[in-house]
């Protein structure tokens, strides 16, 4: 048995980036940029004004002052000309200031009529302007790999980029294993479960942005299960959930081999988890999940978030690690990392649920983290810090 951290490691060897596609901007949310860019145009592209009020030069500026009202300067309308010291344009926020101007004052701090302002007391004499490029200018750099949230759109649209580059979606085929097993929908046999896990992993890899797709389920004997998987080869990554144990009925790994996957390893020291399976058909990557749905999950946060984040050109890392005090003591633990379901109680204590069954969903329905307890860890007080990782 492999450690979490090898197994991850060997993972990433069979990651291939996708290629790269080029999408219109606003249908990029979630994607990841794979070209760097630079802008071509600085922002705001013109000296604004921060303030509704009156744009002048401030060599006469002092309270009593009066300045001429020659103009407007609106957004989308600038004033054309260039003011004297004793001028003011009336001005807006976002409009261009003009030529022969340096300081916007509020209209709050003038008295004014339709041709003339004076400058009341105690008036503020911040500038109230935006240079040009203050916010960017031509030639910032946007580097990649980049994922495209709501922030970075923002900018890139600000930067005028109406398409992008950005890497394919890695397709994923997602296999359920079981003569137990029927979909969401149908009328299960009183023998029979529900194919959750399909739904949950194609639910994950949709969320690090891979297109998952759920194929139809393989029966417990070894032609279904490499059918099936015959099916999948056109993706770029191949999930098998279940039959991945040593039970009688476990094939995954007699048909997998009969398939000629070049197998990176089976089995990892982790709890829950134990009877991952990885390995290579051609250009596809294959994993081969265990079958009991938080099994089927924990699986998927540890190691295929991680493993579609580097099909898409970011960075070959696990899933980021956070501190929080556990709430109760624990045991020191055996040979195998284990990643218990827990609660973030609203006092930043982080709490073990009670029972860790890999089976039950709605108790990790109810969790917020995975709590990590390395391997042969040394039985922990309450208090202590403890490494989590969000789900
Ligand atoms: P196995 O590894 O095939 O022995 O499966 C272990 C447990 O997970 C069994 O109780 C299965 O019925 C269950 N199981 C397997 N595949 C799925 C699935 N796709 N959705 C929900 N439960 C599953
Ligand atoms: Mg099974």
């Amino acid at each position: 048995m492999i450690s979490v951290t090898e197994a991850l490691e060997k993972l990433f060897l069979i990651a291939k980036v996708t290629p790269v596609e080029t999408v219109e901007l606003k249908k990029c949310l979630g994607r990841v940029l794979a070209k760097p860019l630079e802008s071509t145009r600085s922002n705001p592209p013109f000296p604004s004004s921060a303030m509704d009020g009156y744009a002048i030069h401030k060599a006469n500026l002092k309270s009593g002052a009066e300045f001429k009202v020659i103009g407007e300067s609106a957004a989308g309308h600038s004033y054309p000309k260039k003011i004297n010291k004793n001028e003011a344009v009336r001005i807006f926020t976002g409009s261009q200031v003009p030529d022969g101007a340096n300081l916007v004052l509020m209209q709050e701090d003038v008295e004014a009529d339709k041709k003339f302002i004076i400058v009341k007391e105690n008036f503020d004499k911040k500038s109230n302007i935006r240079l040009e490029g203050s916010d960017f200018s031509k030639g910032y750099k946007v580097k990649t790999p980049l994922i495209l949230g709501v922030k970075e759109i923002s900018l890139l649209a600000a930067m005028n980029f109406a398409h992008l580059s950005v890497r394919k979606k890695p397709t994923v085929a997602i296999i359920s294993t079981g003569d137990e097993l029927v979909f969401p929908g149908e009328t299960p046999k009183p023998d029979q479960i529900i194919a959750s896990n399909a739904y949950g992993i194609a639910a994950l890899c949709k969320e690090c942005g891979a297109e998952p797709r759920i194929l139809p389920i393989a029966q417990d004997n070894l032609k279904s299960i490499e059918y099936i998987i015959g099916l999948a080869q056109d993706a770029d990554l191949i999930i098998t959930i279940g039959g991945a144990s040593v039970g009688k009925y476990d094939l995954i790994n007699e048909a997998t081999n009969n398939f000629g996957v070049d197998k990176s390893f089976h089995k990892v020291a982790m709890r829950p988890g134990k009877p991952l399976m990885a390995g290579k058909i051609n250009e596809t990557a294959l994993v081969g999940l265990p079958g009991n749905p938080v099994s089927a999950l924990v699986c998927g946060y540890v190691f295929i978030r991680p493993l579609i984040q580097a099909m898409l050109g970011l960075e070959k890392k696990s899933a980021p690690r956070l501190m929080a005090p556990c709430s109760t003591s624990l045991p020191k633990n055996g040979p195998r990392e284990h990643y218990m379901r827990a609660v973030l109680l609203p006092n930043g204590y982080l709490e073990p649920v009670e029972n860790q069954d890999s089976a039950r969903l709605a108790l990790l329905c109810d969790a917020d983290a995975l709590l990590i307890r390395a391997a042969h860890a040394k039985a922990l007080q309450a208090k202590t810090l403890c490494e989590y990782i969000k789900i």
